[in-house]
This record gives structure tokens, sequence and C-alpha cells, in this order.
């Protein structure tokens, strides 16, 4: 891991900074920065607004190619919609690189030796267990040599992610930094960038999948529903985080 310049206090002034309040300016300064960023990618309609930013500011800042990428977890158990979102991304953008990250693969025939494909049903721990091993731990390799990462959590997806600001510093990948441009954005904001800017967007929000994650557990939700209710919609929504995003960031 690299060590970054910023601390809590620099985080604090950036979250006050009125010319930092929008989306594309936080891109901009993560091209101007010099910092070695990731963007955290699943391939959802967040993620293809921020990849469409983030090549923006690097059409920008050229210079900027070399320290800022996408990166995605291939866990082994995406939708095909989403293998085909990611690629239709990266002939859009071609001066984007896009870095996928497997799970170990004896630790995965290890867990599906002993408990089978589908334990995560069976309880928290299993779930936790599973997507430790195929996204928890790929991502702690995607961000080993980052000074940090961007991400397209917004503050309305749920109750755990209320109070989000757009920096932080990451304490539980080592206080690296922590980008969340989209915070501030409703659903509808984002739907209204992707038509403006024709911007690829998963075929799985068409089929009423507000929220991207592995197939066995995402499901479509009705009309009315909470827009994280169709992740791991057997467990509370508490629960509902798999790791990537922990308590530890402020
Ligand atoms: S979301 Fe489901 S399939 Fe994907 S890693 Fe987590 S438990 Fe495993």
């Amino acid at each position: 891991m690299t060590t970054t310049s910023l601390d809590w206090k620099k985080i604090a002034e950036l979250n006050q900074d009125a010319a930092l309040s929008k989306a594309p300016a936080i891109l901009e300064w993560a091209a101007e920065s010099g910092l070695k960023l990731g963007l955290a990618s699943s391939f959802s309609a967040e993620d293809t607004t921020l990849i469409h930013l983030l090549n923006s500011a690097i059409q920008k800042n050229p210079s900027a190619a070399s320290r800022l990428h996408v990166f995605y977890l291939e866990t082994g158990r995406l939708h095909e919609e989403t293998l085909q979102t990611m690629e239709e991304c990266r002939k859009r953008y071609p001066d984007v690189v896009f870095q996928g990250y497997f799970p170990d693969q004896s630790k995965v025939e290890t867990l599906i030796r002993e408990k089978g494909l589908f334990s995560f049903y069976e309880s928290i721990e299993n779930r936790k267990e599973c997507c430790f091993v195929r996204k928890v731990e790929p991502l702690n390799r995607a961000l080993k040599d980052l000074d940090g990462w961007i991400t397209g959590l917004r503050q309305s997806q749920s109750v755990t992610r209320a109070n989000l600001p757009a920096f932080q510093l990451d304490a539980d990948h080592g206080g690296i930094v922590k980008l969340n441009p989209l915070t501030a954005w409703e659903e509808s904001d984002v739907y209204k960038y992707i038509e403006e800017n024709n911007i690829p967007l998963n075929a799985l929000h068409r089929q009423g999948f507000p929220s991207i994650g592995c197939a066995p557990c995402t499901r479509a939700i009705q009309e009315g529903e909470d827009i994280r209710a169709g992740r791991w919609w057997w467990e509370n929504p508490e629960h509902k985080e798999c790791g990537l995003h922990a308590g530890g960031s402020k």
C-alpha cells in the first residue's frame, strides 16, 4: 500500500469545498491529485456513470490515465448482462483500463467442496464467508497498491449509507482515500445523466434490478420495495453489506 498525503483534516476540508460538490469536479480533482486510484465497478448504473465521468476527466488530463483505472471483482457468479455491460464499457472507453480480480482458486474449490454451491442461503455466517472469498479478499488485493478508491455509493441507497460523505479515509483498508462522487445523487439523477449522455446501461436495470450483484444473491424488486430489497433478500436490512463497504470509513 502506498502512503497518501491526505489526513482527516484535509478530508474534512474537501467535504466542505463548494467547488467539489459536484461529481464531475470530484473526478477532475482525482485526475489532478497525483493519487493512484481505482474505480470499483459492479457495472451498475452508478458505476457506468462514474466510468463515463472518469473517462471525461482522463480526456481533460491525459497524464492521469496511468494513475486512474476501473477494477471489478469477477466473483464467478455474475449475471451475463453484467459481463456484457463490462464489454460495452471497454469498447466505449478505450482509454480506460479495466482490471478484473478473481477469487483465490483453492479457496473457492474448498468452499464448494465443503459447503456446496449455495451455502450462502443457509446462514449469515456462510453468506459472509462466500463474500469474503469471492469479494473481500480480491478487493484487498485490488486496493493493495492504491492510494485510494472511487465508489458509486449513494446516501439514498440504504439505511447504512444515509450519512455518506463524498471524501473519506478508509480505515478498513489502511487509511487510503475513498471517494463517493455520487453520494448526493438520487436514483433519478443517475438515469437522467445516463440517458442524456448515452452511457452503457446494464440490462438488468430494465428487468427490475435496481442493484447489481451476484446472480444467486440479487433479484428484481416489486414497485414500492426498498432499492436494496433485492440484495440478500432473505436477510435483515442491517446485515446487507458484503464487507466491501464496512463501517470503518469516515
Ligand atoms: S453476493 Fe452471494 S454469491 Fe456473491 S460473493 Fe456474496 S454470498 Fe457469494
